[in-house]
């Protein structure tokens, strides 16, 4: 098919954009920024001109006529989807936004650094204007925000997504206040002793290779901040150590792991095809979110890897097994996102998702941003940041023109335990086997369940085929009331 070969060439051309970036976050001396800017423009620019070409346009309308089998069919309408988004994005608003972002990312820096809302301001109101317009060229079904989210989560709705995170934060808050009374006990302020990254490597590494991440066509470096880039056959992760605390980079690694793993696992045959590339962003996060915590974080996985990491640990040797899993499941509400336990994670997602609803909707001014932002901190954690830094400042999406991104977060919490729970289904010992250091059967369900389907189905037909369900709360939910409810014995 001449569509795929055009396909082919975005695909590679994106591919050489991946470790641009990925050298760029690692290795990457900071006198090179520039150049690597103006590389990563040009890239972006070609592939742009492929897929918005009139010939794929032409290709796309005869392919239209004739009978497709189900995979050829679903590169097509995911090729379509495509075509159509960025050919209704004309070259100058798309070239503005790129403009923008480095100076916008700059001024967030900035801003962030002194604690000065006002020098973002400016730039985070271009930004948003020029995101409506984004939205009104791109169309959508209801609401503006639906073009924003496709580019994340597509055919995905804001109406779906609200009904979930609405159910979600109704269930979570009274739940967090609970598990909050509970002052983190003494053992909690052990001290954690010293962890050079070489010994920490080393054990991180070998609990990649038992999940199946194939170093082959993979590796671990160490980034600012951890990320997972490429996709098939070269597929790079990456993690920060820190020296007093083992848990940060035990945690990213097993969370990068898990996306990676997504990324080698689409079948190499269709490589450099939509079907060899992932679902929805929601799906990927559900992959790293049900390695990092609902297998990397619950006792069974301990069982089996505690006497492990305390052998080549030697500042736990006075910690118990119940001891080190309490420390990495202590519920306690907190101002930073990144650093939030898996149950009040998602009331960060679920504020960031109503401000930008407001914002894109011109509910919310740029200027009412601070106040917007603590008052829903007040409402949800019972906390409010004290500065501007550790409250509507801590992220970095805003400044890049990336609105509709937050809530993929907190739906990769909800796919995770529905997809769980399906795995749960067919393996009804599947706790019993990562007890014992089993973690295949887990992978293996995985990759023919969802790894292997790439782009075949919509994230939102994908866990109904999976689980026979509709994208819901209420496995999340459940799991949340199960393991909290006996770890801190208390009945929700
Ligand atoms: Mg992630």
């Amino acid at each position: 098919m001449d569509l795929l070969s055009i396909y082919a060439e975005v695909s590679k051309v994106n591919s050489i954009g991946s470790i641009l970036s990925w050298d760029q976050n690692t290795y990457m001396p900071p006198g090179a920024a520039a150049d690597r800017g103006a590389q990563m423009a040009y890239l972006s620019q070609i592939s742009h001109r492929l897929i918005t070409s009139e010939k794929v346009g032409k290709l796309l309308g005869e392919l239209r006529k004739v009978e497709l089998d189900p995979v050829k069919s679903a590169m097509v309408r995911e090729i379509e989807r495509l075509h159509r988004r960025k050919t209704a994005i004309p070259e100058d608003l798309e070239a503005e936004i790129a403009g923008l972002e480095p100076i916008s990312t700059q001024a967030w820096v900035e801003a962030k650094k002194k604690d000065r809302f006002d020098i973002f301001s400016p730039h985070l109101t271009r930004m948003l204007e020029l995101k409506k317009e984004l939205a009104e060229k791109v169309g959508y079904p209801d609401v503006p925000y639906d073009a924003l989210l496709e580019e994340y989560e597509p055919y995905t709705t804001t109406g779906q997504v609200r009904e979930v995170l609405n159910r979600l934060g109704e269930e979570l808050a009274p739940m967090v206040r609970k598990l909050a009374d509970f002052k983190a006990d003494n053992r909690m302020n052990m001290k954690w002793g010293k962890y050079a990254p070489e010994a920490q490597e080393r054990i991180y590494t070998s609990i990649l290779e038992d999940m199946g991440y194939d170093f082959g066509r993979g590796r671990l470096d160490s980034s600012e901040h951890p990320f997972t880039i490429g996709s098939n056959d070269d597929v790079r992760i990456t993690t920060h150590y820190m020296l007093d605390d083992p848990r940060p980079a035990l945690f990213s690694c097993i969370h990068e792991g898990g996306h990676a793993l997504y990324e080698q696992g689409f079948h190499i045959r269709y490589k450099n095809t939509p079907m060899a590339e992932f679902c929805s962003l929601g799906i990927h996060e559900s992959q790293s979110r049900l390695w990092e915590n609902i297998i990397g974080r619950s006792i069974h996985f301990w069982k089996h890897y505690y006497p492990l990491l305390r052998g080549a640990f030697p500042g736990l040797s006075n910690m118990t097994l119940e001891h080190f899993h309490r420390s990495i499941n202590t519920v306690k509400p907190s101002l930073i996102r990144v650093e939030a336990d898996e149950v009040t994670y998602n009331l960060h997602i679920i504020i960031r998702f109503e401000i930008e609803i407001d914002m894109i909707e011109g509910k919310l001014s740029v200027k009412e941003i601070p106040q917007a932002w603590s008052d829903l901190y007040e409402k949800y954690l019972g906390i409010r940041p004290k500065t501007d830094s550790e409250g509507c400042l801590q992220d970095i999406h805003w400044a890049m023109g990336v609105f509709g991104y937050f809530p993929t977060y907190a739906l990769g919490n909800l796919y995770s335990a529905q997809f769980y729970n399906a795995m749960k289904k067919q393996h009804p010992d599947i706790e019993r086997l990562i007890s014992e250091g089993d973690l295949r059967t887990a992978l293996v369900w995985l990759r023919a369940n969802i790894h292997e389907k790439g782009k075949l189905y919509p994230a939102s037909e994908l866990v109904k085929i999976v689980t026979g369900e509709h994208l819901n709360a209420d496995h999340f939910i459940d799991y949340l009331k199960d393991k909290y409810g006996t770890l801190y014995n208390v009945y929700f």
